[in-house]
């Protein structure tokens, strides 16, 4: 007997990446940046007044909106603020799909989507990609379905896909195009100017990664007017706090600490990727705060479970496909010194 209808009591819920207590460990598991987050960000923490937390938040986050149009070069009505990205992506899927409406989703992704599908009694569509993890674009676009998802740069394999193939992807979709663009603040190129073209084009963007801000929970879609609209409609009224709003407001402003930061962390991911090929590990290229490396030998599992027992913390998911893979954020230079040591004392006492 159980008090939950069959599609909670079938689920799984989602699985969050290990968060250790123990201050020593080096967390490289769960692509939170390394740098400390903007000074003015933090300063508008400190001044919070009693007045901000007795009344209601603004319920769309229009100071947030403001300085964010600026800096994305679109109007405020084309941005939904949301608790993390996490909560904008289950207000589209919570908006867009329901029981009998099927999302779209290549396979292997970002879980969560799967998870807030179920959760709405929404039909998934799991598109497997290529060996290569190459995006399934003819196979999504023959899905058909009203809301597709696409992560780019993706995780965990942090490949990107070029705009113009989403945008192409985007046209022959009469539903929605949900680009996940969490990591993009740290490729090349990105697909803003795609929300601002076409009409089912919604952009996905957190201030977790490239802002350093992940425990603050705050992330937005950037999207047409109408389909923000319409999401603005399915998400909670007060989905984001005043304190989160006056933060990311501040840290979406301060674009040169911003642009330094995340400069910091491309050039270690450059460094890292060199480094691992040096080990024989596989890197993929990268355009993420995070690098997906196949391990054979010894195996990615043996490699994961001895840098744990030496207080480094990475990835490895336990499926097939993906288990002879390790997902690896980039550190600080330090932090990236100790890994690539442990790899190689590893790597080496493993051929003897
Ligand atoms: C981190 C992440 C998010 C969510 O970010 P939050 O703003 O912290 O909720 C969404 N999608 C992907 C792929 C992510 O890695």
């Amino acid at each position: 007997m159980s008090y939950f209808p069959p599609h909670i009591d079938e689920m799984t819920g989602y699985i969050p990446g290990e968060q250790p207590s123990d201050p020593d460990v080096i967390k490289l598991n769960t692509n939170e940046n390394p740098y400390p987050p903007s000074r003015r960000a933090m300063a508008v923490l400190h001044a919070a007044t009693t007045e901000q937390l007795r009344r209601y938040p603004d319920p769309v986050g229009q100071h947030f909106r403001q300085p964010a149009a600026e800096v994305l070069d679109v109007s405020g009505d084309m941005i939904l603020c949301g608790n993390g990205a996490d909560d904008v992506l289950n207000i589209a899927i919570r908006a867009l799909t329901g029981p009998g409406r099927q999302m779209a989703c290549p396979t292997p992704t970002y879980t969560l989507c799967e998870v807030l599908c179920r959760l709405h009694g929404c039909c998934i569509q799991d598109i497997r990609c290529s060996e290569d993890f190459s995006l399934p674009v003819d196979a999504l676009a023959a899905a058909g379905a009203p809301l597709t998802y696409v992560c780019n740069p993706n995780s965990p394999t942090a490949t990107f896909v070029p705009p113009d193939r989403l945008e192409h992807l985007a046209r022959r979709l009469r539903g929605v195009l949900l680009i996940d663009e969490a990591y993009v603040d740290f490729a090349d190129q990105n697909c803003l100017h795609l929300a601002r073209q076409l009409p089912n084009v919604l952009v996905l963007r957190t201030l977790s990664k490239g802002y350093s801000l992940a425990g603050l929970r705050f992330g937005f879609a950037v999207g047409h007017p109408t389909l923000i609209a319409g999401l603005i409609k399915a998400k909670d009224s007060y989905n984001i706090d005043a304190l989160s709003i006056a933060a990311a407001a501040a840290a979406i402003g301060d674009q040169k600490h911003f642009r330094n930061n995340v400069e910091r962390v491309r050039q270690q991911r450059a460094r890292l990727t060199a480094a691992l090929k040096q080990l024989d590990l596989q890197p993929l290229d990268s355009q993420a705060n995070f690098i997906f490396a196949r391990c054979q030998s010894p195996p990615a599992r043996d490699i994961f479970q001895a840098l744990k027992a030496r207080n480094i913390l990475v990835r490895h998911f336990d499926e097939p496909g993906l288990d002879d893979w390790l997902r690896i954020t980039v550190g600080t230079p330090r932090q990236n010194d100790a890994l690539l040591a442990e790899l190689e004392s590893i790597i080496s006492s493993s051929n003897t």
